[in-house]
């Protein structure tokens, strides 16, 4: 990525679902927009349209004005009193006839067709040399829920994610690097529910597992007494592991869409290396990759922001909001605001991993499509503030 700052931000937008694409306003088809549109009845109002739209590989515009496919009705401009009714009609901006036309810039803009191969690329994989020289680094994936999070990170096993690529790298680069440097790799992956820790990988029921706390140690390392810790020795053996924590995710299908709305999945994985010449008493570089699928960000919808800082809502995730706080005083180019690392656990547990040498990227992922028409203006003003400016 470009920007030479520690924090980069970037931007995927996923593909419309079927449901959405079924429900697209068609603009070359009077008919079927006619047809999506009940002028009478606005709460049958189907019509979905775009309202994100990619104008290169750092721009996009969020509800762009008077787009082709939501303003023409049978390949005519509505009348004005027409474009009224819509306006009071539409679902959280549906068919709004003005777009608000807000263009953001990001680090990296990534359109629907992005593969996973090239979202890891210009995202995770630059920091696989920050993890090797020793320093630790962050990946995060923010969104609503229902934008693509989990899909950017973990993926399926046809079409594997950021941890996936991101780990079969690590394990070809220590491969090359063989010769020169002892490698060990150390996994934990851990969950954070309404600010309680649970180890994913525990060998108890997941729903029996004991809450477990954080821990500072004297040379400044964040632990968590307890945590299952597991040094796979092979990609196949480590993939392994991460499923086994995913499977723990997703305990019962109904009870995970809640769970993992709301919870925080964080996998780290540490890398210790020493040169094959270093004597004894030589110090060990350690370095920890941190991959987090965060809680679903429409819970921060109902924050305010106040001087900079967003500030408790109701049912707000306060690790979400920690984390947006932490992040927005790291970008502060000059550095004069205190970071609010205790506000949370999430924010805690990464201390470390956040500012200084420590490189992060946010993945942003959002929705083209008005069904999360606030969702997505909330998200990327978000991600907006992770940005110096
Ligand atoms: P989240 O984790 O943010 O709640 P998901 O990753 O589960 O969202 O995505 C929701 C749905 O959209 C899933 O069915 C997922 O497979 C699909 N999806 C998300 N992003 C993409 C993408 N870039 N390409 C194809 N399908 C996607
Ligand atoms: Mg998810």
């Amino acid at each position: 990525m470009s920007r030479q700052s520690s924090i980069s931000v970037a931007v995927r937008v996923r593909p419309f679902s079927t449901i959405e694409s079924a429900n697209l306003l068609a603009s070359s088809d009077g008919q079927s927009l006619a047809s999506s549109l009940s002028f009478k009845n606005p709460g049958v109002c189907r019509g979905i349209r775009r309202v994100v739209k990619v104008l290169d590989d750092r721009v996009l515009v969020f509800d762009p004005p008077d787009d082709a496919s939501s303003m023409h009705a049978g390949g005519r401009r509505m009348s004005a009193p027409q474009r009224n009714i819509s306006r009071l009609s539409g679902r959280k901006g549906n068919f709004t006839g003005f777009g608000r036309d807000l263009r953001y810039a990001f680090d990296r803009v990534f359109d629907e067709t992005a593969s996973q191969q090239a979202v890891y690329e210009q995202t995770a994989r630059p920091l696989l040399d920050n993890i090797l020289d020793g320093f630790n680094s962050t990946v995060f994936a923010y969104g609503a829920t229902g934008c693509g999070k989990t899909h950017t990170i973990t993926g399926t096993k046809e079409d594997p994610g950021i941890v996936y690529l991101t780990l079969k790298e690590l394990f070809e680069r220590m491969d090359d690097l063989r010769d020169e440097k002892i490698f060990s790799i150390y996994v934990s992956y851990l969950e954070i529910y309404n600010e309680t820790i649970r180890d994913l990988l525990t060998e108890q029921p997941f729903a029996q597992s004991k809450p477990l706390t954080l821990r500072e140690d004297a040379d400044r390392r964040i632990t968590v007494p307890g945590l299952t810790s597991l040094s796979p020795t092979s990609l196949e053996e480590l993939m392994e592991i991460v499923a086994r924590g995913n499977g723990n995710r997703t305990m019962s299908p109904t009870a995970a869409n809640v769970a993992s709305s709301r919870s925080h999945a964080v996998l780290q994985v540490s890398l210790v290396q020493k040169p094959r010449t270093a004597g004894i008493n030589e110090d060990h570089a350690l370095a920890t990759l941190s991959v987090i699928d965060l809680a679903g960000s429409e819970r921060a919808n109902a924050t305010k922001n106040r001087g900079g800082r967003l500030l408790e809502g109701a049912n707000i995730n306060k690790s979400l909001l920690a984390l947006g706080n932490c992040i927005n005083a790291l970008c502060d180019p000059h550095r004069r605001a205190h970071i609010p690392y205790r506000d949370s656990k999430l924010t805690r547990l990464l201390k470390f991993s956040l500012g200084g040498n420590c490189k992060t990227v946010m993945i942003v992922c959002i929705s083209p499509s008005s069904f999360h028409y606030e969702e997505t203006h909330n998200t990327l003003k978000y991600a907006n503030r992770a940005k110096n400016i």
